[in-house]
């Protein structure tokens, strides 16, 4: 609380009592904390690329150029460490303008099994590649869902992402539709490490990881559930994490009608 007593005085300067003005300033420290905990994570993951490209240029400058295969390995770094870079900022401009409401939201009839397949051969490869079974279960009759194609392919996209970067190999991971009256429910399942009950409700939080160091290596930004959250959440629906054990599911809501 943030308290400020001033005097009461009467007519001819009398003092008759005081007033006290309580203000509650809960709610503008949380956000004030919230902000600079948010710019300070930034910096961070910033800077933690940067000084990656500098150390290997510097060395470079330093001699290293001299011997083409180390040069080409430093190269190679700077190169993805670069791309990190992009990508972060990238996420931070979307994320940003999804949080002020500044992104409008091009709302079509879109056809979701036309989403879910095109995402699938997007990610066949990899799948494949880490000997991951991809598979779709959808009904017969897709309904259209009113809503931006390109924002919602967007989540589709992170969530079977996250889906088979956390799996390991063997394992599975599904894409499953299902209809109610209103609303319509896709949800992303995966046989991967799955999420400890304390990080769950943390998971969509910004630059929120629950293996900071893997999640790096794996060359996530940390932003990628937030940036989904706020997509779901523009489009009137809920998105929601489980996990045990056996794996994860993510999972989003959407209501069919405007
Ligand atoms: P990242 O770029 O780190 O993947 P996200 O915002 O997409 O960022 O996810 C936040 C964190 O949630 C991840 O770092 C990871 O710890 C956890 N996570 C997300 N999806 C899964 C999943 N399918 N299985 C296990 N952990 C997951």
């Amino acid at each position: 609380f943030r308290v400020h007593i001033s005097p009461l005085k009467g007519s001819h300067e009398e003092r008759m009592g005081v007033v006290g003005l309580l203000t509650d300033v809960t709610e503008r420290r949380k956000l004030e904390r919230m902000r600079s905990e948010f710019v300070a994570n930034v910096s961070h993951e910033l800077r933690t690329p940067l000084t990656s490209i500098n150390g290997f240029v510097e060395t470079l400058l330093d001699g290293a150029i001299e011997d083409p295969t180390l040069a080409k390995n430093f190269l190679e770094i700077i190169n993805a460490e670069g791309k990190r870079l992009a990508n972060l900022i990238d996420d931070l401009l979307k994320l940003s303008r999804l949080e002020d409401r500044r992104t409008k939201l091009n709302k079509q009839p879109v056809d979701l099994a036309e989403v879910i397949n095109n995402t699938v051969k997007m990610f066949e490869a990899r799948a494949t590649d880490k000997n991951i079974e991809l598979t779709t279960a959808l009904p017969q009759e897709m309904l259209p869902v009113p809503g931006d194609q390109g924002f919602l392919s967007q989540v589709l996209v992170n969530l079977v992402d996250n889906a088979i970067k956390y799996t390991l190999p063997g394992g599975k991971v599904g894409i499953e539709v299902t209809y109610s009256q209103e609303e319509v429910t896709v949800a992303v399942s995966d046989t991967g490490i799955g999420i400890p009950p304390e990080s769950l409700p943390r998971v969509f939080e910004r630059f929120y990881r629950v293996d900071k160091a893997r999640s790096r290596d794996m060359g996530g930004t940390g932003l990628g559930l937030s940036i989904s959250k706020h997509i779901i959440e523009a489009h009137g629906g809920k998105i929601r994490a489980e996990s045990d054990q056996e794996g994860s599911t993510f999972s989003f809501t959407l209501p069919l009608h405007d």
